[in-house]
Parts: C-alpha cells; structure tokens; sequence
C-alpha cells in the first residue's frame, strides 16, 4: 500500500471566539477531539502535517454568498453595541452576533478551502478541518449556527477547476445550503442523511429534493425518523450511499461528518454509536477517492471527540485501541464524562420504536433507486460507462 499524505486544519485563533455561555454550540469539544487524537498519538504521525490557513477571500465567498450579506457581517462583527438584521438571519438566538464574528466565520472558511487546496494542489490524499461544515449558511442568510458556507465556497473553487465533486453530509440535520449552492449542476452530487425535516431542523430535506435543469438527479436525500439506529443507518448507507459514491466516482469526496445522529445528542433524536460512524469512515477511505472531511453539528461533545478521532485515524489509515488511553480517562473523568471506551457496541433501538424508523427507511431507500439510480447507476443498477 503506497503510504498516504493527511494534513489536519488547525488554527490556534479558533479558541478565541466564543458563541456565548448559553449556546449550545461550544467550541471547547474540539479540544476535548485534539486531546484525544494526541492521547492517541495521532497528532504525531510520520504522514500527517498540521496546517495553519488565513481567513478566506472575498473572491472566494463571493462566488456563493451575496455581497450586502457579507458587507452586513463584516459590519456587525465590529459594532460595539448589540446588533441585529432579522432580514440576513443575524441576531438571533441561533445566529448570535458577537465580536469578530465575520473573522470566525472567514477563518472557517479559510480552513475549509485550505483543506481542499492541499488535496487538490499538493496531492494530499485526506485532509480534516474539524472547523468547518457550516451546511447551513445561505447565500444571504445565516442559519442553524452557520454564517458562511464552506463547502459551498470550497466546492465551487473547485468546480471552476472542472473537477466532479461528491459532497455527503451525515450530520443529523439536513445540509440544505450546499444543496440549494449545487441544485442545478449535475457537476456536485450532493447526499444527505438527516433526520426528516416532518417535525426537524431545517424542515427540508425530501426524497421529492432530487435536483433542477442539468442538476435533476444530482441531488440526493434520505430522511430518517426518530430512532433510526445504527442498524437501519447501514442499510440507507449500504443500498443507498455507499453504490452512488463508487458509481459517481468524483474527483474529490467532500464530508460533513456532524457527530449529533449519536443516541445521547441532546438537540437531536437519532440512535447511532461510533458503531456504525466507524463503518462508514473505514467505506469512504478504502475508495481511495482525494478526500476532505469537515466538522459540523456534535452537542454531546465527549462523543463528538470521539467521533472525529477515529474519523482522523482511518484517513490515516491507523487502527486504534478501541478502549481510550488510560491519560485521557484521568482527564476526563473529574470533568464528569464516563467514557472509557472509543468504539460503541452496536445499538438496536427499542423493538416498537425502531419499526416506524425502519419502515420509513425502506420506502425512502425504494424511491431513491427509482429516481436517483437510473441516471447515475444505469436503469439495471449498473454504473454506467
Ligand atoms: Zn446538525
């Protein structure tokens, strides 16, 4: 096996901005994620580099979002009294605005296209900005956290360079901005897994979603219900994701791997462990496709760290211990966390509950092959050549 190059996106500026006390977004879970990636030696590795980035260019948001949208961040994020704009989604509860805002939000995107030039450019084989996956940022909104899009400023750079991208979103929220950036390309396949937008954030999200003009079929969707398992996710995952990746075959995989699916996510109700995380992690790298992996959602933050841990350690293709080093337990425990171990048992939701999830899995899964299939795999599932 040729040995892989990974570069790991950090910035010693992320800590020093704060989204408030009472948000739930907090930025201490990626030290929590550093911490265990260092108790496990994977800050060390001979193939990885860590690599600082800048703020991303007004070029580059600009070939997303709209210019009054940005004019208005970058005011806000200096005022000094409170400000808000209800009409650009800022000021609200989700959306707070706070000092250096814009410079946040920038330096997430700068994170981002840092990491797909490494792999695009410099022949990086995988690249992890825990920063970014901001999948909810409009063209001239914020929403759900998010100001800027990332990937969608990240993708498109990338798109002008001719090159095919697959963008798979697995947070538990629909990834509704980059969608709406690629609805009508056939150019970015875009999959999201989310919990179903019937009684969930962002309330989009449909089978019915499949993509407009060049772009019809270019857009894939799979709502899940309330206890959706780690089980009942492979399946969406095997039948569904996994054949549309390897059939598509894009120049780079871009992934929003928002750890708030697990079973102890407080603002979400899906039921998956680093089970079924880990499996899917260990799919995606043995394609071999140039790939970019970007934070997003995680409020139960021991797991999210756990999360992107071995995320971090299969794209640099490093089997770990599954119990968590002994240094990192001590740490963690006066904190209050319990965890002792990296890797879940596999979890069944309750018998009742998981049939209605199951149920609505199978139909979505049945409507996907008959709408999305035909035009990636061929009319028999085939990938056609
Ligand atoms: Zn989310």
């Amino acid at each position: 096996m040729s040995p892989c190059r990974t570069a790991l996106i950090y910035s010693p500026l992320f800590g020093t901005f704060n989204y408030g006390e009472n948000h739930p977004f907090k930025l201490q879970r990626n030290r929590l994620a550093y911490d265990l990636m260092a108790a496990y030696g994977l800050l060390e590795l001979p193939q990885m580099q860590i690599h600082d980035c800048l703020p991303a260019s007004d070029e580059l948001l600009l070939s997303f979002h709209d210019h009054a949208y940005i004019a208005r961040l970058k005011e806000f994020s200096v005022s000094e009294e409170a400000r808000a704009d209800f009409r650009f989604g800022l000021g609200d509860a989700e959306c707070p605005v706070f000092p250096g805002l814009y410079d946040y939000a920038a330096l997430g995107a700068g994170a981002t296209f840092e990491a797909v030039r490494l792999v695009e450019e410099e022949g990086f084989d995988a690249a992890f900005n825990m920063h970014g996956g901001w999948h909810h940022a409009h063209r001239s909104k914020a929403s759900g956290f998010s100001y800027l899009n990332d990937a969608a400023v990240a993708i498109n750079w990338l798109v002008a360079r001719g090159r095919r991208v697959l963008y798979l979103d697995i947070d538990a929220h629909h990834g509704d901005g980059v969608q709406e950036a690629f609805y009508n390309t056939d150019q970015v396949l875009t999959i999201s897994l989310h919990e179903s937008g019937i009684y969930f954030y962002p309330g989009t999200g449909f089978e019915s979603e499949i993509g407009e003009g060049r772009g019809k079929g270019y857009s894939v969707n799979v709502p899940l219900l309330a206890h959706t398992d780690d089980a009942i996710y492979m399946k969406a995952f095997d039948e569904v994701v996994y054949p549309l990746i390897a059939a598509f075959n894009p120049d780079m995989i871009v992934t929003q791997i928002g750890a708030d699916t697990f079973r102890t996510d407080p603002l979400t109700n899906l039921e998956i462990t680093t089970h079924s995380y880990r499996e899917m992690m260990v799919k995606i790298q043995r394609l071999k496709i140039p790939w970019v992996a970007l934070g997003g959602g995680g409020y139960d933050l021991m797991n999210t760290a756990r999360a992107w841990t071995l995320a971090w350690s299969i794209m640099n293709n490093v089997e770990l211990d599954p119990r968590l080093p002994p240094a990192f337990i001590d740490k963690i425990e006066p904190l209050g966390y319990q965890n002792r171990v990296l890797l879940d048992a596999m979890h069944w939701a309750d018998e009742g509950e998981r049939t209605l999830a199951l149920t609505a899995v199978e139909k979505s899964i049945a409507r996907i092959k008959k709408t999305i299939f035909p035009g990636i795999l061929g009319s028999h599932g085939y990938a056609s050549l």
